[in-house]
């Protein structure tokens, strides 16, 4: 087939998924957007509806190379990058960076550490519902946070580093569940009950178009990146999942860093005993799902009215009683934490996250004969 090059063929942005990439030059040209990607595109070889990006025709379309194309679009590099090492859904990022980008909204496809735009100082986060990023300029220690992660990432690797920090976000989200603030100010429930204050102003009218999720994370990141230089670190995990002096050792060092124990009511369960006993001796939990770059149509879904439905709920619920704990516990984000492959199986998320903060007889004597297995070989 036969690309005609168009006369103005703005660059893509870094990350950006390729369906975006050419939304945005439908767009500027005034075409027909799914035109444009048949035009670009040939069916998978599987079989099947969905289509994937030709990058000899998107470099004929844009008369950019493919090789300087592939560098901002992942989906066009060859060999295809490892997509564990992605998201599996696509986000809005920076909305500083993207003004940068003519033609409509970029929509890009980001590595599992990237939270914030350090050049632009704003909160990416998670995918969430599509809410404007947060600015961070009134809570630095988020952005300091961002660079201490990268490091983590260079020192132990994307699986490990992911699996901590996701674990990080889990207990900052059970310690965050309380029925009632601590009183102590000391507890670190109130450093995050401020953040969130900042990020999220406390005004019903507005919850709507300022609550986010995505925003709770916000407000725990430092801590979290905290918390997950422990769990990646070989020495802490050995102590927390060693005898009962190794482990009281870790539990003292985790309360150098947070407020710990978190509740005084020990019948209310303890995620991070959990973590220590249950899981910390076992490999990282990897991603539930991954990406991938073949799709039926150019056009991206717009957010499911039920997501919006329950977002509006969030933020009012949210305005009301400024609860966060929940809110992060129950987000798709964390899930492959919440619910570990060798966990057992609940229908309802509710079930998952009680089990994640279980430490009753009955579960450790099961943890013990399932250590032996494996030291079994088993
Ligand atoms: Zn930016």
């Amino acid at each position: 087939m036969l690309v005609r090059t168009l006369p103005d063929p703005v660059p893509p942005a870094r990350h950006e998924i390729a369906a975006s990439y050419i939304s945005r030059l439908a767009t500027l040209h005034g075409l027909d957007v799914n035109g444009l990607w048949t035009q670009v595109t040939e069916r998978e070889k599987s079989g099947g509806m969905r289509r994937v990006v030709v990058p000899e025709r998107l470099a004929a379309l844009t008369g950019r190379s493919v090789h300087a194309l592939a560098g901002a679009l992942p989906e066009l590099r060859d060999p295809q990058p490892e997509w564990a090492m992605f998201r599996h859904q696509p986000q809005t990022g920076c909305h500083r960076c993207d003004a940068q980008h003519a033609g409509g909204k970029v929509t890009r496809l980001l590595p599992h550490h990237r939270y914030v735009c350090l050049r632009h100082r704003t909160w990416i986060g998670p995918p969430d519902v599509n809410q404007p990023a947060a600015d961070l300029d009134e809570i630095p220690a988020i952005v300091h946070s961002q660079r201490r992660h990268l490091r983590l990432l260079r020192r132990h690797g994307w699986a490990a580093t992911y699996d901590a920090v996701l674990t990080a976000f889990s207990f900052c989200g059970h310690i965050w569940d309380t029925v009632r603030p601590p009183e102590d100010r000391r507890h670190v429930w109130h450093t995050w009950d401020a953040r969130a204050r900042v990020l999220i102003p406390d005004d019903e009218t507005t919850a709507f178009r300022t609550y986010s999720t995505s925003k709770l994370f916000a407000a725990v990141y430092p801590e979290a990146v905290g918390l997950a230089t422990l769990i990646t670190s070989p020495h802490w995990r050995h102590r927390a999942g060693g005898t009962l002096l190794d482990q009281l050792r870790f539990l003292d060092e985790i309360s150098r860093r947070i407020s710990y124990p978190y509740t005084d009511k020990p019948e209310l369960g303890d995620a991070i005993a959990h973590w220590a006993t249950v899981d910390s001796w076992r490999p990282p939990s990897s991603p539930t799902n991954t990406y991938s770059p073949a799709r039926a149509q150019c056009l991206l879904p717009p957010l499911h009215g039920g997501s919006l439905k329950r977002h509006e709920k969030s933020a009012l619920w949210f305005s009301r009683n400024r609860k966060a704990g929940s809110a992060l516990l129950r987000h798709n984000h964390i899930r492959p934490v919440i619910d570990r492959a060798w966990a057992q199986d609940y229908e309802r998320i509710e079930g998952a996250i009680w089990h994640s903060k279980r430490t009753d007889q009955q579960l450790l004597d099961q943890t013990a004969r399932e250590r032996v297995e494996q030291k079994a070989g088993r």
